[in-house]
């Protein structure tokens, strides 16, 4: 008998204290850790309390323009903070990343993870500057994880008047192999069928986002390292349990959460109360929903006779 599990047992998290140990215990017990954009500390606050109420970690991060307005040590030291207050299993990744400089100074900061990104320039030149990156940031810390990214997934996370054709093109089993192979990277991005961003279609859930599932499990065995899915807002539901399962092990949202947070934030504007915490805490709770159930979307698994796998 075949059934839907949620993964929400604390003792398989407890095992996993560093974000290396966290992504290859997700990846061997099939789940997948939740990826939120913050830039502020609302926002930052909704995902962590998301993140606890689901009982599961989660991994925070900021761009170079969202770095840029929360402050990159500022932002490293706010989470850092979490970690440290609540005990809470919140790791830090620098997305992506266009320029070295940039990603020196987040993994200087004390950042988890660096998603550095290259993936808009000719492929041997991608492989080139992803390589430097990845030497350049494992001597600051060796620890760090950096990821790299192929294809080309549309950018921005925001509203699109129709699908970017972005979307439509994928990796290649042969591109993958041959990308990590030559950079070292931690973690690879493919293009799965995702994109950056909802179109009005999506918005209105009449449409969804769908994956290349056979096209995923061939590049994880051909990557041998962990897949990261981006442009995760508005994919079918259904297609994120086989993706996980076939070998993404983190799991992007942007976009969803900057709807979230404004529809909250526009709720709180309307009332007359004009306390920051008063305005503020519907765009909080907003985020907080929303976190709280992708991440359990993203910890259900397929069971094969009731053992988890
Ligand atoms: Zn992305």
């Amino acid at each position: 008998m075949v059934s839907r599990v949620v993964r929400e047992d604390g003792s398989l998290w407890s095992r996993w204290k560093t974000l290396r140990q966290t992504i290859d215990g997700a990846s061997g017990a099939k789940i997948a850790i939740g990826h939120f954009n913050a830039s502020e500390l609302v926002a930052l606050n909704g995902i962590v309390s998301g993140a606890r109420d689901a009982g599961v970690p989660v991994i925070v991060g900021a761009t170079e323009k969202e770095r840029a307005f929360a402050g990159v040590r500022q932002l490293a030291a706010l989470v850092r903070s979490f970690r440290d207050e609540r005990g809470l299993p919140v790791f830090l990744n620098a997305d992506h990343t266009h320029s070295l400089g940039s990603a020196l100074a987040a993994a200087r900061a004390g950042f988890d993870a660096i998603g550095f990104d290259a993936s808009a320039l000719p492929f041997d030149e991608n492989v080139g500057e992803t390589r430097r990156a990845v030497i350049a940031l494992k001597s600051i810390n060796p620890e760090i994880l950096v990821e790299g990214e192929i294809g080309n997934i549309g950018m921005g996370s925001r509203i699109h008047m129709v699908e970017t054709k972005e979307a439509k093109t994928l990796s290649t089993p042969d591109e993958a192999r041959q990308f990590v192979s030559a950079t070292g990277v931690d973690l690879l991005a493919p293009a799965i069928g995702t994109m950056h961003g909802l179109t009005l279609d999506m918005v209105s859930g009449l449409t969804k986002k769908r994956l290349n599932i056979e096209r995923i499990r061939e590049i994880r065995a051909a990557a041998g390292v962990p897949l990261v899915l981006h442009g995760g807002s508005g994919t079918e539901e259904a297609d994120f349990e086989l993706a996980v399962a076939a070998g993404v092990s983190i799991v992007h949202v942007n976009t969803e959460v900057r709807l979230a947070l404004r529809e909250g934030l526009m709720e709180g504007l309307a009332t007359s109360d004009m306390s920051p915490y008063t305005i503020m805490t519907p765009a909080c709770e907003a985020v907080r929903r929303l976190v709280q159930t992708k991440l359990r979307s993203f910890n259900t698994c397929w069971a094969v006779a009731g053992v988890a796998r």
